[in-house]
């Protein structure tokens, strides 16, 4: 563990499989009346790891004979990276999981944690083809949500927090007021934790430093990921970004500029591809080919998601305006461009 600010720990948990199981970031604002943000993984190594960091993190207050309790829990989200830990620490702390309603309605059950990835029609975009290959998707799914993410990630459903919060809410940690707020984008259930005095925010997936936050159907928007980046941005005060994966972002202005200005080239370039080819129109799949002739099937396949939402996010605006035919959905430029 180390310690990024007085009295705010950071925990890290080691990850597997390259992107697939990201190392991850857990914040421990420690004191009489402490917090965790994001919960980690569940695996018996990674309960194991950071309940022993959670006992050095105490032994540095009862070296300073300051009181340490650590009351409560709340995941930035509900991606299983983030809180698939809740049961094991609340079962050997006997801390208090918090949640909001939004969360408890994915992670109540496997039925509803399913149902998260299927959200609208706009999952077309993700499979290109129905038949066989939705059924096949479908099948990987169940896969994952049963036996991958379980093994994986240590998995496990709440169905029984110990309190439902606001989404936008003051969590008062260790006599100090924080603010929680509904930053979503990146996924639909999204809080990030800030303090203003300290100017510190606790952003989850929203803002990373050297890498960008995946985004990808069903359940994150561009729209709103934008809108939340412009909230973060306008905070009072904003000093230092504490992500959930990776450093920590020192200049947190700068960055979120940075990564407006990425997303609006991206979609400068999706509006270019599609007018380029007014005639015969493109598919997400022929827009991939274009952006990444030469990069492996699985960065593709990675980057289907920023460019359906993309996609989406254009023919909501009436910029983009799709046919379907033969089980192919192509984009065409609307009147707008
Ligand atoms: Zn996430």
């Amino acid at each position: 563990m180390k310690e990024v600010y007085p009295g705010i720990f950071l925990v890290r948990e080691k990850g597997s499989f390259g992107n697939f199981k990201p190392t991850e970031n857990i914040y421990v604002i420690a004191g009489e009346d402490g917090l965790v943000f994001d919960a980690g993984f569940g695996n018996k190594k990674a309960i194991k790891h950071f309940l022993k960091e959670l006992e050095q993190i105490e032994n540095v207050f009862n070296q300073k004979n300051t009181p340490f309790s650590i009351t409560r829990i709340i995941p930035s989200h509900c991606h299983p990276d983030h809180f698939s830990g809740l049961q094991q620490i609340r079962k050997k702390k006997g801390v208090k999981i918090l949640l909001t309603e939004r969360m408890v309605e994915i992670i109540k059950d496997k039925k509803s944690f399913m149902q998260s990835f299927n959200a609208d029609g706009y999952t077309d975009y993700l499979i290109v083809k129905k038949g066989v290959k939705r059924k096949f998707r479908d099948f990987i799914l169940k896969l994952f949500t049963s036996f991958f993410y379980k093994l994986i990630y240590g998995l496990s459903y709440i169905n029984d927090p110990d309190e439902i919060i606001e989404e936008d809410s003051i969590i008062e940690i260790n006599g100090e007021s924080w603010n929680l707020s509904y930053t979503p984008g990146h996924a639909i259930d999204h809080v990030s934790l800030y303090n203003e005095e300290k100017g510190i925010l606790l952003s989850g997936d929203n803002i990373l430093k050297s890498i960008t936050t995946w985004l990808g159907p069903p359940n994150c928007d561009i729209k709103e990921y934008i809108g939340s980046l412009d909230y973060i941005h306008s905070l009072p005060n904003l000093k230092v970004i504490l992500p959930a994966h990776g450093e920590l972002v020192e200049n947190p202005k700068e960055r979120i500029e940075e990564i407006l200005k990425h997303r609006e080239n991206r979609t400068k370039l999706v509006i270019k591809i599609v007018q380029e080819h007014s005639k015969i129109g493109v598919s997400p799949s022929d827009i991939i080919q274009i952006i990444y002739p030469n990069e492996k099937r699985m960065l593709r396949e990675i980057a289907r998601g920023w460019i359906c939402l993309t996609l989406k996010m254009l023919e909501q605006s009436n910029h983009v305006r799709r046919i379907e035919e033969d089980n192919i959905i192509k984009f065409f430029p609307s009147d707008k461009i």
